[in-house]
C-alpha cells in the first residue's frame, strides 16, 4: 500500500456531522494500510460568505487581505477533520497550506503552484500520522498567504499527489463523477466512466466545475490519475487519465456551459496593424482573463471588437477597459453580462467536420441566436443569451444522444 491523497469539496464537510462521516471514511482508507494525505475545502458555502463579508466593506478589495480571509475558511474544516479523527483515536495532523510547503507565485487570489515542499507531510506520515492540509491555499516567495482561485482545493489535491508521488488522487464531491452535463441541470445526463485529460481540460474550462481547470492541467502535467468520485456513496466515479478504453469511439462527450463571463464590445476600433495586439497586450498587463474574441469586418477603416472576460473581474477592470479604449482613439465600449457559453466537447469530433453544422442547426431550429462561436479540435463553443442556456444545453444534450436513465448523481444539499 501507498500514499492515498483524498480531497474532500465544500458540501463533504459542510457540518459537523458530514465531517464525522468523512473521518470514518478515511479511518477506512488508513486500515487497509494506505498513508492518507486528505484535503478539505471550506464547509459549505463558507468561503462565499467570506467573498461577501468583504464586498460589504469593499468593492475592490485589496487582493493580499482577500487571501488572509479567504484561507480562514480552509483551516476551519481542517482542524475540525483533524479533530474528529482524534476522537476515534487515530493519530491526526493538520497543516496550513504554507506549513504543507504549498509555494505559490505572488499573484494574490490567482495564485499558481510553483513547487511543493513536502518534507514536513512526510516527516508526518513517516510518524504513522494522518495527515490533513487546508486546500485552496499557500504562500509567496514574500511569505505572504496566497489562494489559488475559486475551485483551488482540487489543484492542491492533484500538486500534493504529484509531489507525494501517490497511488491515487481521490476528489470526493456531491455528484458521484463527472457526467455528459451538469446533472443539476440535465436530470438525464449519464456519468462517464473514464475521460481523457485532453476532453476533461476542455470540459473544466468551459464552465463543467466539478474540477477546476488547473488541478486538470497539473494532473496531465504530471500524469496523476484522478478518481471523481461521490463522498455520499462507494460508487466508482469517474477517472481521469492519458488514455480511455472505448469499445466504440463516441463523436461527442459531453456539453457545458458557463455564466460565469460577460462579453465587452469595443466600437470605432482604428483598423490598422498592430490595433489588437495594443488592446489585448494591455488587457493582459491588467490580468483580464480574455477568453473569445471577434473582430468584425471593418468599415470605412473602423471596426468593432468583441470579446469575452470573467464578470466578477468586470469592476476591478473598468477603468482600466476605459484608458485602453481612448489610448487606441476607439469610439467606447460597453458591456453586457446577460450572457452565457454553451460548450459540445468531444475528441471524436477531431475526425467529423460535420458537427459544428448540427450543433447550429439545432440552436436555430430551437429558435437560439448566436452571438459568437469559437472552437478547438476537440470543442465547440457558442455564446447565447443568458435565458436561453438551460434550454440550449437541453436540446444540444439531447440531439447529441448523451442523455441516458434519469440520473442518479446523488446530488449532495446545494
Ligand atoms: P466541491 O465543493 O466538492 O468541490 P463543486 O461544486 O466544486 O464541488 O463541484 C461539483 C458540482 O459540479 C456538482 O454539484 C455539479 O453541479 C457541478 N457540475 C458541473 N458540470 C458537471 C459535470 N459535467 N459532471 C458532474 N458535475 C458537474
Ligand atoms: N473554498 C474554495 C472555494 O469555494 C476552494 C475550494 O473549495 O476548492 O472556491
Ligand atoms: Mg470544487
Amino acid at each position: 500500500m501507498g500514499i492515498v491523497v483524498q480531497k474532500y469539496g465544500g458540501t463533504s464537510v459542510a457540518g459537523v456531522e458530514r465531517i464525522k462521516v468523512v473521518a470514518e471514511r478515511i479511518a477506512k482508507s488508513a486500515a487497509e494500510g494506505n498513508d492518507m494525505v486528505v484535503v478539505v475545502s471550506a464547509m459549505g458555502k463558507a468561503t462565499d460568505e467570506l467573498v461577501k463579508l468583504a464586498n460589504e466593506i469593499s468593492t475592490v478589495p485589496h487582493a493580499r487581505e482577500m487571501d488572509m480571509l479567504l484561507s480562514a475558511g480552509e483551516r476551519i474544516s481542517m482542524a475540525l477533520l483533524s479533530m474528529a479523527l482524534n476522537e476515534m483515536g487515530h493519530d491526526a495532523v493538520s497543516f496550513t497550506g504554507s506549513q504543507a510547503g504549498i509555494m505559490t507565485d505572488a499573484s494574490h487570489t490567482k495564485a499558481r503552484i510553483v513547487e511543493v515542499r513536502a518534507h514536513r507531510i512526510e516527516k508526518a506520515l513517516a510518524a504513522g500520522r494522518i495527515v490533513i492540509v487546508a486546500g485552496f491555499q499557500g504562500v509567496s516567495s514574500e511569505k505572504d498567504i496566497t489562494t489559488l482561485g475559486r475551485g483551488g482545493s482540487d489543484t492542491t489535491a492533484v500538486a500534493l499527489a504529484a509531489a507525494l508521488n501517490a497511488e491515487v488522487c481521490e476528489i470526493y464531491t456531491d455528484v458521484t463523477g463527472v457526467y455528459t452535463a451538469d446533472p443539476r441541470i440535465i436530470p438525464n445526463a449519464r456519468k462517464l466512466n473514464e475521460v481523457t485529460y485532453e476532453e476533461m481540460l476542455e470540459m473544466a474550462a468551459s464552465g463543467a466545475g466539478v474540477l477546476s481547470l488547473r488541478s486538470v492541467e497539473f494532473a496531465r502535467t504530471h500524469g496523476v490519475v484522478i478518481h471523481c468520485r461521490s463522498s455520499f456513496t462507494d460508487q466508482t466515479g469517474t477517472v481521469i487519465k492519458e488514455e480511455v478504453e472505448q469499445v466504440e469511439k463516441a463523436l461527442v462527450t459531453a456539453v457545458s456551459q458557463d455564466t460565469s463571463e460577460a462579453m465587452i464590445r469595443v466600437d470605432g476600433v482604428p483598423d490598422r496593424p498592430g490595433v489588437a495586439a495594443r488592446i489585448f497586450s494591455d488587457i493582459a498587463k491588467e490580468r483580464i482573463n480574455v477568453d473569445m474574441i471577434v473582430q468584425n469586418i471593418s468599415h470605412d477603416g473602423k471596426t468593432d471588437l468583441t470579446f469575452t472576460m470573467p464578470k466578477e473581474d468586470l469592476i476591478r477592470s473598468g477603468d482600466a477597459i476605459r484608458r485602453i479604449v481612448a489610448d487606441i482613439g476607439a469610439e467606447g465600449f460597453s458591456a453586457d453580462s446577460d450572457i452565457a457559453k454553451l460548450s459540445l466537447i468531444g475528441a471524436g469530433m477531431k475526425t467529423d467536420p460535420g458537427v459544428a453544422a448540427e450543433m447550429f442547426s439545432a440552436l436555430a431550429e430551437a429558435g437560439i441566436n448566436i452571438e459568437m462561436i469559437s472552437t478547438s479540435s476537440i470543442r465547440i463553443s457558442c455564446v447565447v443569451r443568458s435565458m436561453d442556456i438551460n434550454r440550449a444545453v437541453t436540446i444540444i444534450h439531447e440531439h447529441f444522444g448523451l442523455a441516458g436513465e434519469p440520473s442518479m448523481a446523488s446530488v449532495g444539499q446545494p
